[in-house]
């Protein structure tokens, strides 16, 4: 299968395994991701932030309850939101979270971003388990065509030891321990370059005590809810 779908893959094995009632993904572009989770059952509350509204409404209609879905027993409730933000910013509707997954997002980011990325969710968001996944720079010459990076709007492409040393330093600082992994696997003979796309799996180590989850000022919200008509 195509990379894209073995990156969902693995967040629809990972939600499986540890079985989230409430996930966001940030960096949702046109939520193919939630989509695919939404046929999770486990699954109560779907939430998706992009910085780009019309992209995330492309196919959002994807989201809406089928038909199939009223003629069930209302066993299992779904509520999707979608909001347009940065998430370089803090915002209440994202507390609560047992999973936040950022699948090819921080590549994306400016530098300024890029430093508030950590606080923000692992500090503020702080969900019981974050999936960050980016490209592996070391992978790069097995791909044709590829010069300098593998899109033009990326700030940045990082090998190993670049993602790991700044995923480290995040776990470390914020009590999480992270695991590293990937998919899309080099040809054989060519094992030392590793994944094609790189993926750290951070485990928060300590779940929050009330105290800690409320110590944060409640913050005003800058996130915009997306709704069909609204433009
Ligand atoms: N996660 C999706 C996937 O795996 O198919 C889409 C990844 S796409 C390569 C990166 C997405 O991040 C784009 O939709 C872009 O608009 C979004 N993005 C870039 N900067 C962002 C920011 N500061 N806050 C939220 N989303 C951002």
């Amino acid at each position: 299968p195509p990379l894209y779908k073995q990156r969902y893959q693995f967040i629809k094995d990972l939600v499986e395994k540890y079985k989230p009632k409430k996930v966001a993904d940030l960096g949702c572009a046109d939520c193919t991701l939630l989509w695919m989770l939404k046929f999770c059952s486990c699954i109560e509350v779907l939430a998706g932030l992009d910085i780009c509204a019309s992209v995330m409404k492309e196919k959002m209609h994807r989201l809406s309850p089928l038909p199939v879905d009223y003629l069930q027993p209302p066993e299992r409730s779904l509520t999707v939101t979608l909001h347009h933000g940065s998430v370089a910013h803090k915002d209440p509707c994202m507390l609560g979270f047992d999973l936040v997954t950022c699948i090819e997002l921080i590549e994306h980011l400016e530098e300024s971003e890029l430093k508030k990325f950590p606080e923000v969710v692992f500090g503020f968001m702080a969900p019981s388990l974050v999936v960050i996944s980016t490209p592996n720079s070391e992978f790069n010459p097995l791909l044709p065509g590829v010069t300098l990076f593998r899109h033009p709007d990326h700030k940045f492409e990082w090998n190993r030891v670049q993602f790991q040393s700044w995923a480290l330093e995040i776990a470390r600082h914020y009590g999480y321990s992270v695991e590293f992994t990937g998919v899309g696997h080099p040809p054989r003979g060519m094992e030392n370059v590793g994944f094609c796309t790189q993926i750290g799996v951070f485990v928060r180590k300590y779940t929050q005590t009330s105290e800690s989850a409320q110590s944060e000022t409640p913050t005003e919200g800058v996130y915009k809810t997306v709704t069909y008509d609204n433009d």
